[in-house]
């Protein structure tokens, strides 16, 4: 190589450790620090984040982040920036909780993030019980996908919506995650039961979030504390908003600010049984019940 540094270079960042991130480019992985600009702006890189890389070294892999371009969205956790879809998954085994299912989507329709269910594991299911809960989530609005990791059933459904896009799989452990990946990318050989230790994460112990790209175009979150949520700093009067089936309604209720819980002549309620399901409205309220004022 005749000259090892050049000018500005453009990619993605798929890991930040320390205040070193790691930007896979065309021209291959850079390690990269933030200039005190960002600090200025109030804006810290993430993962995800598409940036421009100066004073490149070729030599070392080495460079500066120069720019932060523009970000579709940015979760707040998992921390991560251009995230195209949540791949939330559920399983046969342990039992489904539609308590916890209600929970992530509210987050993600509280982040503004696009969802599509998975269930898993439909080989333990040989009555096809999970036909309902898949329903459910349909009458709701939300596209469902039923898959086994291990008997590769609808594997290729998974692996055309994720095409392209930026998903991250969330969902309680051992639902079967890393099996999915592993089943959708062998290649990655991501640890089944525990840790996934082995790609891109070097020495360190503790676990980042990182961005894998499990194909040309097509990345994947990995990240170790996506596993639950809590709705409690989401007020009350804003739940309503994440309910994908209450929407077409809500401006026809006779009270403004109607919850759709004891209030009369309610558009939402008038819909239980016909477009929006009973035991999912039900769950709602004891979320209102239960959560923020
Ligand atoms: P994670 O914690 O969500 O990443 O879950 P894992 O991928 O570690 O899987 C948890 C357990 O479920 C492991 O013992 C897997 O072998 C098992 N598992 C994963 N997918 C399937 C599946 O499709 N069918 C069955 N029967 N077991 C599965
Ligand atoms: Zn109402």
């Amino acid at each position: 190589m005749t000259d090892s540094v050049a000018s500005l270079l453009t990619g993605r960042i798929i890991k930040g450790v320390g205040g070193n991130y790691t930007v896979a480019t065309e021209d291959g992985f850079f390690v990269c620090q933030a200039r005190g600009l960002f600090r200025k702006e109030g804006i810290s890189p993430i993962v995800g984040d598409f940036v421009e890389v100066s004073d490149v070294d070729f030599a070392k892999a080495t460079g500066y982040l120069h720019k932060i371009l523009p970000r579709k969205n940015q979760l707040i956790r998992p921390k991560a920036a251009n995230v195209d879809q949540v791949i939330l998954v559920c399983a046969i085994v342990p039992p489904i909780s539609l308590e916890v299912v209600d929970g992530f989507l509210i987050n993600c329709e509280n982040q503004s993030v696009d969802v599509i269910l998975c269930i898993n594991k439909t080989d333990l299911d040989k009555n096809g019980g999970y036909q309902m809960v898949a329903c459910t989530y349909e009458m709701a609005g939300y596209e469902v996908l039923t898959v086994s990791a291990h008997a590769a059933v609808g594997l290729d459904d998974l692996r055309h919506v994720m095409k392209s896009k930026t998903s991250i799989l969330a969902g309680p452990s051992g639902v079967g995650k890393s099996s999915i990946l592993n089943a959708l990318y062998p290649q990655y050989d991501l640890a089944v039961g525990g840790l996934s230790e082995k790609i891109q994460r070097g020495k360190h112990t503790t676990r980042h979030t990182v961005l894998l790209e499990v194909e040309n175009g097509t990345f994947v979150v990995d990240s170790p504390g996506f596993t639950s949520f809590s709705i409690e700093h989401i007020p009350k009067d804003e739940l309503q908003f994440c309910y994908p089936e209450f929407r077409p309604y809500l401006d026809d209720c006779y009270y403004v600010d109607c919850i759709h819980v004891t209030e009369h002549d309610c558009a939402v309620k008038a819909q239980i049984g016909l477009t929006i399901d009973a035991k999912r409205y039900e769950r709602y309220t004891k979320y209102i019940a239960g959560g923020k004022q």
